[in-house]
């Protein structure tokens, strides 16, 4: 793709992003707590997330390898932040979550699959290719993005870790999530990966890494309500103080 048609593009992934928000908050992806009581066509969700997740690491990687320009830092640093985040949910989250037998339906898993493989071309094509370059390391625009993306990584990653702290090894039961931001809300690892890929976005500065920031919220702010809503349903005793997704607001 030339770099014309990559901003293309870009622009209209994130269009399609604003338009599936509104209607994410009517129907929830069905997978995890929103699975359908008897699914058909299914795969154990440990594989469904390895297979989901693993075209992002890839394809960026394949693009950063492949690429046609020699790479300065700061395409380096996010190259680095990406494939640190996608390495991570790919092959090691997989295997740290609790009751990964539970079943996923295999037309997420595929539509995910061709998420994340277009989404990591879209961004690593313009990173490797047509992206940012030397000077742009000492701007501060890139320095605020890689604050913010490894804030927004260490509140993801501690908010995913207390939750798996609340099951057995092949538990798939639900309990009311404690400590940390879930003081607050009820989706702190949601907070922490729109945190995240909004300050990737600033930090590379394209219009792929808005895109997908745009498409991080269009998923999460949905489906952080249908979680509150279905955590207010179950337990009687949820507390009543704690939001969604933003301390104090939603
Ligand atoms: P959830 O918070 O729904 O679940 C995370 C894990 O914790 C799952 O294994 C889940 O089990 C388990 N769990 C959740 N709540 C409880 C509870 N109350 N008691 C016990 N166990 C619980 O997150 P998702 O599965 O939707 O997403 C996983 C990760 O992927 C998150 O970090 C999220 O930010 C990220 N993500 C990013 C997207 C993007 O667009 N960038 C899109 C979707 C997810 P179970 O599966 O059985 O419910």
């Amino acid at each position: 793709m030339s770099r014309e048609m990559l901003e293309i593009a870009a622009w209209c992934w994130a269009g399609i992003a604003i338009v599936v928000l509104p209607i994410l908050f009517v129907k929830t992806a069905p997978y995890g707590r929103h699975t359908p009581t008897a699914p058909r066509f299914t795969l154990p969700s440990r594989i469904g997330w390895i297979v989901m997740e693993s075209p992002s690491a890839i394809v960026f990687g394949v693009c950063m390898i492949t690429a046609q320009r020699p790479l300065a830092i700061a395409p380096l640093v996010l190259a680095a932040l990406w494939e640190l985040h996608y390495l991570n949910r790919a092959f090691v989250y997989p295997f740290r979550m609790r009751g990964g037998n539970r079943p996923m339906p295999i037309y997420i898993c595929l539509s995910a699959f061709s998420f994340t493989s277009f989404n990591g071309y879209l961004n690593g094509r313009w990173v490797a290719d047509f992206g940012v370059n030397a000077g742009w390391a000492s701007d501060p625009r890139f320095a605020i993005g890689v604050a913010l993306f490894a804030i927004g990584f260490a509140v993801n990653q501690h908010a995913d870790a207390l939750l798996f702290r609340l099951r057995g090894r092949s538990d798939t039961g639900y309990k009311i999530p404690t400590g940390g931001l879930y003081r607050y809300v009820s989706c702190p690892n949601y907070l922490g990966e729109i945190v995240e890929w909004c300050g990737w976005a600033l930090a590379a500065w394209s219009v792929a890494g808005l895109a997908f920031a745009v498409w991080t919220i269009a998923n999460l702010a949905p489906r952080a309500w249908s979680h509150h809503r279905w955590y207010r349903a179950t337990f009687p005793d949820y507390p009543a103080e704690r939001r969604a997704l933003v301390p104090g607001i939603y």
